[in-house]
Order: C-alpha cells, then structure tokens, then sequence
C-alpha cells in the first residue's frame, strides 16, 4: 500500500493470486499464501505468549521459509535475524544481547544456537517446511502451552519490527531497532527509486540477516506486489543457472558479490543475452567505477549504486534510473531521507565541501538501543543522525562517499582518505580489488599499506603498484607496503574491512 506504516499493511499491496516467493526448483506461494502463513505464524506465537514487542531470534538459512518467517515475526512481533553461520559463541552474546524470548530454527537441523538457547533458557521453536503448499509454507512448533500474549495480533507503526546489529566494521556492533513505520518507509523509498512493479521479478542473493537483503531484496519487491525468488544464498557458479531458471527482471548485491559474477559472465554469455535484465543494483560498499562500467556492458543494463546502512533501514540515496544520468563514483541522490553535508559542530557545508553525512527521515532509527553514550553523540542538534562516512555534494545533489571518518588513515599527523588511494589503485590495469589500511607504526602512529587481488592473467608487483600510486599523488599517501594477496579477508556480511586489517593479516 502507498502509505503503509505496518508490515501487515506493506503485505497487502499484492494480488490474492499473484506470486509472492518461489525458490530455484520450488512452487510458487502467491500473496494470498503468504498472508495465510503470517496469519498462522502469528497465531501460533500469540497463543503460546509472543506478541507485540516480544523478540523472536530467527536462525535459518536463506531460502523462502526464512523470507515468509521475516515477514510473518516482523508483523506481530519483533523479528531478530541472525547469521546461522555463527558459532556458539557468537549465539550466546547475541541472543543476550538482544533479550530474545524463543529462538526459531529449523526442524531437522542442528545449529550450535539450540544449545545456548536452551542454556539461557530461551525457548526454542521449530519450524518445518511444506513446500508442497508453496515456497515458504511452514508450521511452527513452539513448545510448551503458555498463556495467551498479553498484546497480540498485527503491530502498530511506532513498535519496534526488526532488531538488527551493525555489521561491526567501524567498532563494537550496535543494536538498531527498527520501527514498523522505519522499515515501510525505506522500503517504499527503494520501490519508489527502482519503480519496482507487480511484473518485476528479483533473484534474491542477499543474506536475510541483513538490513539490504531483508529490506531491498524482500520487502520492497514485495511491496510493490512484485515476487521474489528466494536462493539459499549467494554462490557465484549457480547465479547463472539460478538466473535462467527464474528470469529475473533485476538483483541488488554489494560489490564484491557483483565482481564474483562479473568473473563467471564470460562463459554465461547465453544466459545473459536470453534474460534481459531492467537494472542491476549495488549497495553496502563502494562500486568500483571501472567495475560498474564492465557490468553495465557486460549485462547490457545498467548498474544503480546505492548507499545504506542499518540505522537507516538501509537505503539512503541511489542513482536514478535511466533516463536520469546515473554518476558513476557518486551514490547518487537522495532517496527517502533529507541529506546534508555538516561540519563537526553540525553545521550544513555548501556543495563542493566535504564533512559528515547526515540524514534524517521515517526511514531513521529512533536511536540505539541501551546505549546512551553512542546515542549522544549520533544526532546533530537539528535532529539528523551523522552517519560517520564522510562525502561532498555536488550542486545536482549528487553525493559522493569520501570515506569514513573512523577509517582515516593518521600517518604522523598527515590524514589520509583510504578510499582515495583504492580508487587509484583500481584504476592500473592489472588490479582487480584493493583494500588500502592502516599499518601500526612505532613512529608514525599509523602508516599506508594495501592489500591487492590482481586480474586473472595479469602480473604486477609491489614495486609497480607503489609506483603506480606515486605518479598520482603526495608521496605521503603512497602506501609503503602493497600486499598482492589471492583473497582479500571480509566481515560477515560480504565486505571488505580496513579495521583490524592488518592484524588479521599478520602484520600487526
Ligand atoms: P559499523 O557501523 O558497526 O561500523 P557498518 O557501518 O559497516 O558497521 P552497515 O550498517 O552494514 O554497518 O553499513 C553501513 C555503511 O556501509 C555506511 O555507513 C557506509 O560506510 C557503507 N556503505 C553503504 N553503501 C555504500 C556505498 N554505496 N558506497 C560506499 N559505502 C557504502
Ligand atoms: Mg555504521
């Protein structure tokens, strides 16, 4: 619906008979089934006293029953997805962390997160799939009777539909949470930046344990009344075939994920041409402009670079569609939220300087959870919240990323925009993916290394590359160690870290 401000209201915007979710190989659940399913997911946890507000962990892997189980919790309580590939130690400080009250996990598969649930005391519910009925049918086992929830049925506006934590790559992962009205506003901004329709189709290769799988790959395509095709995650050598099969008409993935298709395209080039494709988007870090410009040739559509992050229930500007032009380098316009450009007392910088972005919007989170001290310095006095990436924009309203202000490299006083010396690097012809970071330094404090993964079939090395970066800028900023490494070390949710970089690589 236009103006949704429940998920329960988001879901009705489809036809009874529309198709809602599918899977590679699976049957089709149209809307009329997946409001049917969170009717009876909601039923079931109400009856056993989950209702609104109550925090359900969801462990499972990608796939249709994770995507109607999201949607289903996040309508009548509080969903918290988790990444199922943690360990047990990861479980046990999250599903604290987060006050769950019953964990949902798969029936017939044993994840580590049983037993510390079970050691916390937290319920655990199991879910098992009948795809016969459709991709994404399910019935849930909660144990015990329990007493009826004291608050059930449907969630209001301002109640809390989604927790999630920050992936982590700046500092400790904070708790987000997002209100109904939060997660319907930024999906309504992706649907409206990508015009999302009933006829679109997406091929969702995102994790769902993440604010751009669950909010761009799922609730916006849904809420267009548009299906989604759910995969059981990204894997680069079934994209191809999963893409034949189901005929997507667009897909949204972070950068790395796109280079890994980019490397299997050549020998799918049938595949290409026979699925037409309306546009590929890419969010969550930054898109390479020789990269974006390889896609578009490649797929013979074009590529919108997106920008989100999880306070803003992901998305926060995007490139326009064609025939707007589309600014490669820039994450394009605002899309949902105000934006502004401030300088550290908070005061908005005219186009053409650089400071901190800020935004605010009903996409924003309220703030933190149980964490004043973050919360204090989040907000500006006017109520935006600063993003900690730093970027300039441009008279169009075009914004360009920078950098983010807690990666700046400090080397003996002289600060240096990693972000800077990647987008150099990316331009030598032999460099497939660069990460530039900080090396401690007894001396400097901080000194300029990079790690670089080189194209297949090209050789370069150290000497070369540092050479490369000197005749385009300061000697400062030339990195005094350029690591050419097989794989460059990402976070969990697919990006590439320039924190803790260097430790992991030994070097520190
Ligand atoms: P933490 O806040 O815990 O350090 P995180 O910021 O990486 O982790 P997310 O909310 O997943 O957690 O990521 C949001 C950040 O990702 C943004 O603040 C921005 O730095 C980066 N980002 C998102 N989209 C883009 C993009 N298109 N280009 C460059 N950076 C992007
Ligand atoms: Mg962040």
């Amino acid at each position: 619906e236009q103006s949704a401000r429940t998920i329960d209201a988001l879901m009705r915007a489809g036809a009874e008979d529309a198709t809602a979710l599918g899977a590679p190989g699976g049957a089709p659940l149209s809307f009329g089934g997946l409001r049917a399913q969170m009717r009876d997911t909601v039923a079931a946890l109400n009856a056993h006293g989950i209702g609104r507000g109550d925090r359900v962990a969801l462990v499972l892997d990608n796939g249709p029953a994770m995507a109607a189980a999201f949607v289903a919790v996040a309508a009548g309580a509080t969903a918290a997805p988790l990444n199922p590939a943690y360990k047990a130690e990861e479980f046990s400080f999250y599903l604290a962390d987060l006050g769950a009250r019953v964990l949902v996990t798969a029936a017939g598969r044993e994840s580590p997160a049983v037993a510390v649930a079970e050691s916390l005391g937290v319920p655990v519910a199991r879910l098992s799939e009948t795809p016969e009925a459709g991709a994404g049918r399910f019935r849930l086992d909660l144990p015990g009777a329990g007493a009826p929830a004291a608050r059930g049925g449907p969630a209001e506006a301002d109640e809390t539909a989604l927790v999630l934590h920050t992936s982590g790559t700046t500092s400790r992962p904070k708790i987000v949470p997002l209100s109904q009205a939060n997660v319907c506003a930024s999906a309504r901004n992706v649907r409206a930046s990508l015009a999302l329709a009933p006829e679109d189709r997406g091929l969702n290769i995102m994790p769902l344990f993440h604010i751009h799988g669950l909010i761009a790959g799922l609730l916006a395509p849904l809420s267009a009344g548009s299906a989604v095709c759910c995969t059981p995650g990204f894997n680069a050598l079934k994209f191809f075939a999963w893409m034949d099969e189901v005929r997507p008409t667009w897909i949204t993935a972070v950068p790395t994920m796109h280079q890994a298709i980019l490397g299997r395209a050549a020998r799918n080039r049938e595949v290409i041409a026979r699925v037409p494709l309306r546009f590929l988007r890419s969010s969550s870090s930054s898109m390479p402009p020789q990269v974006l410009r390889e896609l578009e040739e490649v797929f013979g559509a074009p590529l919108i670079e997106a920008y989100g992050m999880t306070e803003a229930a992901h998305q926060m500007a995007s490139n326009p569609l064609p025939p707007r032009p589309r600014r490669p380098g820039s994450v394009g316009l605002a899309a949902g939220p105000a934006i502004a450009v401030v300088d550290e007392a908070g005061t908005p910088l005219p186009a053409g300087e650089t400071g901190e972005i800020v935004i605010r919007g009903d996409n924003v989170m309220a703030g933190y959870e149980a964490n004043p001290k973050a919360n204090a310095e989040a907000f500006t006095p006017d109520g935006f919240f600063r993003t900690g990436d730093q970027g300039v924009l441009d008279p169009d309203g075009y914004l360009t990323i920078t950098g983010r202000l807690k990666e700046i490299i400090n080397r003996g006083g002289e600060k240096i925009s990693p972000r800077e010396v990647d987008e150099i690097l990316m331009d030598h012809p032999a460099v497939a993916q660069c990460v530039t970071f900080a090396l401690p330094h007894p001396k400097l404090g901080e000194d300029v290394a990079a790690a670089v993964v080189l194209r297949d079939g090209q050789a370069s090395d150290e000497a070369a590359l540092r050479a490369f970066v000197a005749g385009r800028v300061a000697p400062f900023k030339v990195p005094s160690r350029v690591l050419l490494l097989e794989e460059i070390p990402k976070g969990a949710t697919g990006k590439l870290q320039r924190i803790g970089l260097a430790q992991k690589l030994g070097l520190a």
